[in-house]
This record gives structure tokens, C-alpha cells and sequence, in this order.
């Protein structure tokens, strides 16, 4: 871990740095962001001697109406040249694409979303910029186990995280798709975050073609959506489809090979999810789904609670190999369905829809069994 003292060199500049930017949103905004230093101590147990170090997150939280309900949205400032000498902490490692890219469109979006909303949405948005990623995801594993301790629902944990790059070192371009990764199993929140992401993508911002990936992270690595992932939380990662492995984690890593206007579509795709699940009500609570006595079996019964602020329900439909929603069918304000089908077959979830039309993450039934909420 990098010197912390030096007023333009390692983390400790680069977390100053990035607090008194977003202090100086957060002023132009009439304080409606709040931003702090989001400090912990933990332990690198990558590293041989197994050190305590303390990992300092910068926070700008942008409260909405609802203040227990948070969207999170990070990016790492810490960078390394690990593939050279994995423990590094003196010489230059500039990390412009991992993830100084990410860094950027989330101070970005602080910025915008302070702009057009100082008096926030329905539910908080956390703007995050992560310690210690590289060590071992120590600064998004400190922020996820701090927002459960404190009892917050986690609407979304997203990062962002090497979104610059469009030129591969086979020299293959794409600057308007993006992978978004989301873990196993299928009916995991963090699938429903991909399909909105999806869609939003599709609807909001077509310049971009979303890549859904039904996968953790790429392959061996990892990122800082994981942490929120393992707690139950809807996370998904969002990437570059073509890395250059010949820049990740080396002094290459440099700014004149991040194409800024991408960085800008993969931030738009950002706002138009962060704004999209703000405005809409929470996920419906307690849905559950029992077989039918009526029809000997054949058919199940859905049942949820109301959400605060909704005005109707979605009930959806999908057999258990369609990676989307098949069926979507309003039920108004009702909280219960007999579903149309064989539940054993399929997957079914349940949305509540906002006054202005915005729709929650569907909360799934079978649910993932081992997801504590
Ligand atoms: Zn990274």
C-alpha cells in the first residue's frame, strides 16, 4: 500500500484529492451530497505478512426520500503494477483504464446527479471511489459489511471498473458494447440487476449494446461488485469488452489510451440505471408462491406485500432456460395471482410500478435458497 503523506504522490493524494472534488460538487449544490472518508482497518491476507492496513473509501451519498434504501455505484482509485512486482507500492502506476476510467465516470455522475436532482430521488444513491481493490477488494469489503451492519437495503452494488479501453492488442476495435457481469445462480438479485441493466440499455441508451454475461467476473479475476454479490445484493460489474492485458496492472496503463468518449457511454448507461431504480418504489417484500390446492397441485399462488409508493404490480414469466422475461402481466393493485402456469417449470417474479412508471427489481420466487435478506 502506497504512501498516504505525500500531498501529490499514492493513495493518500489521490483520496484528497478526490474528496475536495466532490466537496466542491456537494457546495455548488447547496450541500446535498454528502461526502466523507469512509475509513477501516482490515487485514491484506494476500500479502506474506498478513499487515493491518487502514483502507480509506471517499463516499458522496446523494440521500433520497428513502434513506434506508441505497444504489450504490463504485469505481477503485487504487491502482498497481502488479504484474511486475505484485507489492509495489513506490514506483508510478497509473492505472488510467483500471481503474482511473471507472473513478472518473462516477465522480462524473456525483457531479450530474447533483445537478439535476439536489433533492435526490426515492431511494440513496452512494457514489463510491474504493481503497485497496487491487489487494483484495479490501475497500468495497469494508463498504458492504458497513451498509448491512447498518441495516441498509442494498438496492444495487455496481461497479465500474477498466471501461476505457477499445482497442485491443490484436488491434480489434469496439467502442459501443460493454460487458455486464452478474454471478450465479439465475435467480439471484444480481441477475435481475442485469436484466434491468438490459433493458434500461436497450431503452435509454442504444449507442451502447449491453453484453450480458451470466458470470461472477471474467474468467480468474475478480471486482468490486463481488463483496455485495456474497451478501445476497444485487451487483453487477460493468467492463470494456476488449482489455489490453498488455496495459492491466503496468506503467502502460497510461491516459492516451482511454477513449473518453466511451467512458462517457458506459457513465450515461450508469445514469440511466442509477435513475431508473431511484425513481421507482421498492421491491415488493415477502413474495412467496405455494401450490394450488384447487388444481390438485397443477397450479401455484403468488403473494407479496404492498411496496411503499406503488401504484400497480407486474407480475413475470419465464421458463427456466430463457435468460429474459418471457411474459409480463399487469395486476394492478391486486397482491396476489394465480399464475397461468406450472411453477416447477418456470421462474416468476413480482415488480411494483411507480406513479411515473418506473418499476422495481422483480423479486424472484423460487428465490436463490442460500440469499439471507
Ligand atoms: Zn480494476
Amino acid at each position: 500500500m502506497s504512501d498516504t503523506l505525500s500531498a501529490t504522490r499514492g493513495a493518500g493524494a489521490a483520496r484528497r484529492w478526490i474528496h475536495a472534488e466532490l466537496s466542491r460538487v456537494a457546495a455548488d449544490c447547496g450541500g446535498c451530497l454528502r461526502v466523507e472518508f469512509d475509513p477501516g482497518m482490515v487485514t491484506v491476507t494476500r500479502h506474506p505478512d498478513k499487515p493491518s492496513v487502514n483502507v480509506v473509501n471517499v463516499l458522496a451519498w446523494l440521500p433520497g426520500r428513502d434513506t434506508t434504501r441505497v444504489i450504490v455505484l463504485g469505481g477503485h482509485y487504487d491502482s498497481c503494477i502488479c504484474n511486475i512486482d505484485r507489492f509495489d507500492a513506490t514506483s508510478d502506476a497509473p492505472g488510467a483504464d483500471d481503474d482511473g476510467s471507472g473513478t472518473s465516470a462516477v465522480m462524473e455522475l456525483a457531479r450530474v446527479f447533483a445537478k439535476h436532482y439536489p433533492h435526490g430521488l426515492d431511494a440513496t444513491v452512494v457514489f463510491a471511489l474504493y481503497a485497496g481493490e487491487e489487494q483484495g477488494l479490501l475497500g468495497s469489503t469494508h463498504f458492504a459489511e458497513r451498509l448491512h451492519a447498518q441495516g441498509y437495503t442494498v438496492v444495487a452494488g455496481m461497479t465500474d471498473d477498466i471501461d476505457g479501453n477499445v482497442i485491443a492488442d490484436d488491434g480489434s476495435v469496439d467502442s459501443t458494447s460493454i460487458r455486464v457481469f452478474a454471478g450465479d445462480p439465475d435467480n439471484h438479485p444480481s441477475r435481475e440487476l442485469l436484466r434491468h441493466v438490459w433493458s434500461v440499455g436497450e431503452l435509454y441508451q442504444p449507442s451502447v449494446t449491453v453484453l450480458p454475461v451470466f458470470r461472477l467476473d471474467r474468467i480468474q479475476r475478480g471486482g468490486d461488485h463481488i463483496p455485495f454479490h456474497n451478501k445476497g445484493d444485487a451487483a453487477v460489474r460493468f467492463t470494456e469488452r476488449l482489455e489490453n492485458y498488455k496495459r492491466q496492472h503496468l506503467p502502460t496503463d497510461t491516459l492516451g489510451a482511454v477513449s473518453f468518449g466511451y467512458v462517457a457511454k458506459v457513465a450515461r448507461l450508469n445514469g440511466a440505471t442509477i435513475g431508473t431504480l431511484a425513481a421507482a418504489p421498492p421491491t415488493p417484500d415477502s413474495t412467496a408462491a405455494r401450490r394450488d390446492q384447487a388444481s390438485g397441485g397443477q397450479r401455484w399462488r403468488l403473494t407479496w406485500h404492498r411496496a411503499p409508493n406503488a401504484v400497480s404490480y407486474e407480475v413475470l414469466l419465464r421458463r427456466t432456460t430463457a435468460p429474459r422475461w418471457e411474459r409480463v402481466i399487469a395486476v394492478g393493485t391486486d397482491t396476489t395471482m394465480l399464475l397461468p402456469v406450472q411453477l416447477d417449470d418456470a421462474y416468476a417474479g413480482v415488480r411494483a410500478v411507480g406513479a411515473n412508471g418506473h418499476r422495481s427489481l422483480a423479486a424472484v420466487v423460487p428465490a436463490a435458497a442460500f440469499v439471507s435478506r
